[in-house]
C-alpha cells in the first residue's frame, strides 16, 4: 500500500473490532464517538502532511528495507539527518493539531527495538532482529499506527515485579506454548490507544533474574484477543458532547489515554522480540526513553499556538503594545525556542549504533525533556497572565447564542470596536483547553511524567555527565596536580 491517505486511515480504523469501554459502557463505534473522534482527527493529519509537497521532506523516508517512499512514524533514523528532521516533524504537527498527535511513541518503539534486537541477537544468538525487521515491513508496507506501551500500572513503586502483592502489577508472560506466549498484565496512560492499528509492548524498567517472566517486548494487532481499552478522561471532555464547539476551544483536535487490560493475551513466536533477556531491558528502556524524551519537540509546536494564542489575546484586549507585555511574549518564545534548541541538539548529536539504526544523544535528550517539564508550565502561566481571568469565568457559547443573555455578553465582554465578541471568547477558550482542558493533559502533565517523570531524566543526567573531564579542566586551571 505505501503511503495511506487519511480517509484511508479512518476507513482502516472502522474495521479494527477494539473491545473499549468509557464512562462505564461498551463504544461500539470508536471512530465516531464524539469524545474520542478529534484523536482520530489528531493522528489523521500524520496522514494527511505526508501527501502535501511542501512537507514531503520532513514528513516522508526512503525505508532501509525496501528502499520505498514510507511515512516517517514508520521510519528507523538511518542518518543525523533523519533524527533532526524527526524533531522538525514533532513541531510541525504539534503546531497544526495543538495537541497531542499520538503516533510518536510506536516509532520511538519500532527504533529503540531495532537497536536492542540487533544487540540481543550479538550476545545471545538469537534471531530476534530477522523478527523485528520482518514486523516492520509490515508496518511500513501498510502504514500503520502503533501503540508504544511501556508504562506499567507498577503497584507498590517500592516493590519489585516478582515482589507485588498482585503479580500482574507489571506485564509478564504467564505461560508458553510451542507456538508462543500468553502474557497478562496492563499497560497505563496509552496515548492514542484506541486510534492504533497495532499494539507494542516493552518492559518498564531495569529487570533483574528474578523478574525474568517481566522481561517481555511484542508487537500485536490491537483488536487482538483478550486486550480491553478503557479510556481515560480529560478535564472539560464532556464539552464535547455540548451543543455547538466554542466552548471546546480546540475546535478540530484532541488527545486521548487509555488503561490497556491483557486479560491473557496469546503472542505467536513471530510478534516476540524479547523473551526473558532481562540483561537487555535496560537497554530498552534506555534508547525509548531517549528517543521519545526528544519526540517532545511536539510541546514546542503545542506551545507556538499557545503564545499565538496569548498574542491574539492581548491585541483584543488593546494592551500589545504595553512594554511588559511584549517582554512577556518574548519571554515565552525564549523559553519555546530553547526546547526548541534541545530537540533539535540531541538528534545533531546523535550516533549510529552498531545496526546501522541512529541514536539521539542520551545527555542531551534527557536535559531536553527536563526543561519539557518547567517551560510549558510557564509558558502556560504567562498565557493565562496575559489572558485575564475572563478565561476561566466566561460563561458558556449557549448563554452567547441564547437572546436573553447575548446582549449583555455582546456588551459587557466587548473590547476593541473592530473585535467581535465571539472571536474574544474563542481566543480565551484555546487558551483555557491548552492550560486547563483538554489539550492540558499533553502540554503540562504529560509534559511532566510523559516519557518519565523528572527524577528519571536527573538520574540520566547523573549517569551521562563526564564529572572527571569537568574536575580536571577546573584543577589544570588552578594549577592542582592531575593525576
Ligand atoms: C498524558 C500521558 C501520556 C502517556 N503516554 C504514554 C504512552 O503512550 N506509553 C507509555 O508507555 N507510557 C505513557 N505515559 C506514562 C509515563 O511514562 C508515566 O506517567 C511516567 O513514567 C511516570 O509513571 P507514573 O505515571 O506511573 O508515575 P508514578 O510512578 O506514580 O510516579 C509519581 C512520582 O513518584 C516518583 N516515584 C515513582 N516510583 C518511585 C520509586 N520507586 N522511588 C522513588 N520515587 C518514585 C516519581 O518520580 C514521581 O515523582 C504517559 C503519561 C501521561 C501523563
Ligand atoms: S505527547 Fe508529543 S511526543 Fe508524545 S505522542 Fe503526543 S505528540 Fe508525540
Amino acid at each position: 500500500m505505501g503511503l495511506m491517505t487519511a480517509g484511508q486511515y479512518e476507513e482502516s480504523l472502522r474495521k479494527l473490532n477494539l473491545v473499549v469501554y468509557q464512562f462505564g459502557r461498551r463504544v461500539e463505534n470508536v471512530v465516531d464517538d464524539p469524545i474520542i473522534r478529534p484523536s482520530m482527527s489528531s493522528v489523521a493529519k500524520t496522514y494527511e502532511l505526508a501527501h502535501l509537497p511542501e512537507h514531503e521532506d520532513i514528513m516522508t523516508a526512503r525505508s532501509h528495507i525496501s528502499g520505498k517512499k514510507i511515512n516517517r512514524f514508520t521510519h528507523i533514523h538511518q542518518s543525523i539527518d533523519d533524527l533532526v528532521k524527526k524533531s522538525k516533524m514533532g513541531r510541525l504537527l504539534g503546531r497544526e493539531t495543538g495537541c497531542c498527535f499520538q503516533r510518536c511513541v510506536g516509532m520511538d518503539a519500532l527504533n529503540a527495538l531495532s537497536i536492542v534486537t540487533y544487540a540481543m541477537d550479538g550476545k545471545h544468538g538469537t534471531s530476534y532482529n530477522e523478527r523485528f525487521l520482518k514486523y516492520l515491513e509490515y508496518v511500513q508496507e501498510n502504514d500503520l499506527i502503533c501503540n508504544g506501551a511501556m508504562t506499567d500500572p507498577k503497584g507498590d513503586r517500592s516493590l519489585p515485579p516478582s515482589k507485588q502483592p498482585d503479580p500482574d502489577a507489571y506485564l509478564h508472560v504467564i505461560r508458553e506454548t510451542k507456538d508462543g506466549i500468553v502474557v497478562r498484565g496492563a499497560k497505563a496512560h496509552q496515548t492514542g490507544a484506541v486510534n492504533s492499528h497495532e499494539v507494542i509492548v516493552m518492559p518498564t524498567m531495569t529487570m533483574r533474574a528474578e523478574d525474568k517472566a517481566y522481561a517481555v517486548s511484542f508487537a500485536l494487532p490491537s483488536d487482538a484477543d483478550g486486550i480491553v481499552y478503557i479510556v481515560g478522561r480529560q478535564s472539560c471532555d464532556t464539552r464535547k458532547l455540548e451543543e455547538g464547539v466554542l466552548d471546546q476551544g480546540n475546535i478540530l483536535f484532541g488527545g486521548h489515554e487509555a488503561l490497556v487490560v491483557f486479560d491473557d493475551v496469546f503472542v505467536p513466536w513471530e510478534r516476540v522480540f524479547m523473551h526473558g533477556e532481562y540483561d537487555f531491558t535496560g537497554l530498552l528502556v534506555e534508547s525509548f526513553a531517549a528517543y521519545h524524551r526528544q519526540s517532545y519537540a511536539c510541546k514546542v509546536g503545542v506551545g507556538d499556538v499557545l503564545i499565538g494564542a496569548a498574542q491574539t489575546a492581548a491585541e483584543y484586549n488593546g494592551v500589545e503594545k504595553a512594554s511588559h507585555i511584549r517582554d512577556k511574549i518574548v519571554e515565552m518564545n525564549h523559553l519555546n525556542e530553547t526546547l526548541f534548541c534541545g530537540c533539535i541538539a540531541c538528534a545533531s548529536e546523535g550516533n549510529k549504533m552498531a545496526g546501522g539504526t541512529y541514536l539521539v544523544d542520551v545527555l542531551l535528550a534527557n536535559v531536553h525533556k527536563h526543561n519539557v517539564t518547567r517551560f510549558p508550565f510557564e509558558i502556560a502561566r504567562i498565557a493565562q497572565d496575559i489572558a485575564g481571568g475572563l478565561m476561566v469565568t466566561l460563561p458558556s457559547e449557549q448563554d452567547l447564542r441564547s437572546p436573553e443573555t447575548s446582549k449583555w455578553l455582546e456588551k459587557y465582554f466587548k473590547t476593541r470596536a473592530d473585535i467581535p465578541t465571539e472571536e474574544r471568547m474563542r481566543v480565551l477558550r484555546l487558551i483555557e483547553n491548552l492550560t486547563l482542558g483538554t489539550a492540558a493533559v499533553g502540554y503540562l502533565t504529560e509534559s511532566l511524567h510523559g516519557a518519565g517523570s523528572p527524577q528519571a531524566q536527573r538520574v540520566m543526567i547523573s549517569r551521562r555527565i563526564n564529572m572527571l573531564e569537568k574536575q580536571k579542566a577546573a584543577k589544570k586551571l588552578c594549577g592542582i596536580d592531575i593525576a
